[in-house]
């Protein structure tokens, strides 16, 4: 694997980021990994002050300032041991908009840890629309089921916890696809500030089981 490895992957929401990131995990156990919408609704489920702001914008597919995003992961980040030029991490879901990428590359570059791969996942937003309403997850550890491609063992029931499976409030039609247009216009300035730092790549598939050999790939050359 890149030695050390401090991944970012981009994709629509919907895209696989969190199934992919599960698949990395199990394969190089050395990464530790941040999903900025599950930190989101961990402060939700815990009602702190973030998660009572945070909800509104979950609900209406609205983004988080930029600010409190910013923080946040920072935080998480330290929490992480992943300051320094040895951590090997993945972010997933941020940065989401080209002023959280300047910020994360500021605080990265002071602390001498900086981005070195950057994947963005493409998959036909038709399918992804069709996907997204078969969609379940068990809120406390992020773990996301498909009733078509992926079902759990007992219906509706997280597989290692046994404890209910959710819908999530914003997988509904109509914020889904205002998630998907604010992505479409975010991820322009993203690409090309990752593209001009020479650390970007594109990988386009139509599940995750063909995506994910592929993402593999490009951290183990
Ligand atoms: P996700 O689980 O990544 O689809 O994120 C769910 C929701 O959390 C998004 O629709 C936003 O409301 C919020 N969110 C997650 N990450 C960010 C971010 N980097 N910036 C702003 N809002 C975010």
């Amino acid at each position: 694997m890149l030695k050390p490895t401090r991944l970012l992957l981009l994709g629509a929401p919907g895209s696989g980021k969190g199934t992919i990131s599960r698949k990395l995990l199990n394969r190089f156990p050395q990464l530790k990994s941040i999903s900025s919408g599950d930190v989101l609704r961990s402060h939700i489920l815990r009602g702190t002050k973030i998660g009572v702001e945070a909800e509104k914008c979950l609900k209406t597919g609205t983004l988080v300032p930029d600010s409190t995003m910013v923080s946040l992961i920072s935080e998480q980040l330290r929490d992480l041991d992943g300051l320094s030029s040895k951590a090997n991490w993945l972010l997933d879901g941020f940065p989401r908009t080209f002023s959280q990428a300047q910020k994360l590359t500021e605080i990265l570059d002071k602390n001498q840890c900086n981005l070195n791969v950057v994947v963005e996942l493409n998959v036909d937003q038709n399918i992804i629309l069709h996907r997204i309403e078969s969609r379940y997850v068990h809120l406390p550890s992020g773990r996301i089921y498909s009733l078509d491609y992926n079902p759990p063992k007992v219906p509706f029931k997280d597989d290692i916890t046994g404890e209910d499976l959710v819908k999530r409030e914003d997988d509904n039609a109509a914020v889904f696809k205002k998630r998907l247009d604010k992505y479409n216009e975010e991820i322009v300035p993203l690409r090309e500030y990752y593209q001009k730092l020479g650390i970007w790549h594109e990988v386009a598939g139509i599940t995750s089981d063909i995506i994910y050999p592929k993402v593999e790939k490009l951290l183990l050359t």
